[in-house]
């Protein structure tokens, strides 16, 4: 086991946002604990899990680090339990902050030394309870393999970039790719979300009046679990405990209750605003501007200011 660091890009830390915080995470942590970064980059267009995991496993055989970070995409998602699993190491999700230990408690049962990967042993934060409290864990098993909470890091470069080859012969082939919503942002790297609920009525509202408004805006959609349940837009723009976790400049949540398991996704949005027709609906507590009344009066208002603005 080394001090390296691998970070896993799905895309050039120079053009994207997401990939330019893990290569700023990768550095921060290869920094406190006195190692390499180690970049390796994969071509998201030939995701295929299984093959991911072989590459990335023998890769990370190869070079032994002490952590390996991904972002919050859904790829990395789906790989760093599996990862950390064949590493026989640890695996945490939506890290927002962590810190190298160079001595970690033992394991309990461990008597005499800490193994090697003890030594190297790493806490790392993320929010529990959907969102009402943090919890600092302690990693034992290195390697630690952490995706990243979207823009809880300062950005970097990552030097020297390994591309990962993927192998002709998987045990699975794509045949089709199909492509949900016509968003070039990503959700989690959006500055601005016009984020829509049940009180929105149906898929008309999020077509005729939402997606004008984020247009405006230079805004992405997103929804609550209500609104993707109901069909009315894709689950991808689902935003919450079981959805994306955002963190926006400005979070604008219309017809939403604010439910604590939508909560989830937003608590680390800068600013929240709410148009409800309900005084007492619990996303007002969370929000520094709020207006209750009715959306189908208020966005098109919205939008006519907008558009005189921008005129
Ligand atoms: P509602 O609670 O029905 O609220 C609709 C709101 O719209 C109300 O406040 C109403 O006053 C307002 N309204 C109605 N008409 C208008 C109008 N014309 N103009 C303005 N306002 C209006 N939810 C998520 O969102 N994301 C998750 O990831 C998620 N994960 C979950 C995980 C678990 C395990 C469980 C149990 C639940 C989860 N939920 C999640 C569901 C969550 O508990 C709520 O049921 C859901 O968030 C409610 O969505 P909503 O606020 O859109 O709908």
């Amino acid at each position: 086991m080394t001090n390296a660091v691998v970070i896993v890009l799905f895309a050039d830390p120079a053009t994207d946002r997401a990939a330019a915080g893990l290569a700023g995470a990768g550095l921060q942590l290869a920094q406190q604990a006195g190692g390499t970064l180690r970049a390796l980059s994969l071509d998201p267009d030939e995701y295929q899990p299984e093959a991911f995991l072989d590459v990335l496993t023998n890769a990370c055989r190869e070079l032994q680090p002490r952590a390996v970070l991904l972002s919050n995409d859904t790829y990395s998602q789906e790989i760093a339990p599996r990862l950390a699993h064949r590493l026989g190491g640890s695996a945490v999700w939506d890290v927002m902050s962590f810190r190298a230990a160079e001595t970690a408690r033992n394991p309990p049962h461990d008597e005499g030394d800490p193994s090697p990967s003890a030594r190297r042993g790493m806490t790392v934060v993320r929010q529990v309870y959907g969102g009402k409290a943090e919890a600092t864990i302690a990693l034992l098993r290195a390697p630690a393999v952490l995706w990243l909470r979207a823009r809880s890091f300062e950005p970097g470069i990552a030097e020297a970039v390994r591309r990962v080859e993927m192998p002709d012969a998987g045990r699975t082939r794509i045949i089709e790719r199909r492509t949900e919503g016509q968003s070039q942002t990503r959700l989690e790297d959006a500055r601005i979300i016009v984020s829509g609920g049940r009180g929105i009525g149906g898929a008309d509202g999020f077509r005729d009046e939402l997606t004008p408004l984020a247009q405006l805006l230079d805004a992405q959609v997103a929804a609550s679990r209500a609104a993707c349940d109901a069909g009315w837009v894709p689950p991808a723009l689902q935003v919450g405990q079981t959805g994306k976790k955002v963190a926006p400049d400005l979070y604008l949540a219309i017809g939403i209750t604010g439910a604590s398991q939508h909560m989830a996704g937003i608590s680390e949005a800068k600013q929240i605003a709410a148009i409800n027709i309900d005084r007492d609906a619990p996303i007002f507590k969370h929000c520094r501007f709020g207006i209750v009344e009715d959306y189908r009066k208020v966005v098109p208002l919205l939008r006519r200011k907008l558009q005189e603005i921008a005129r």
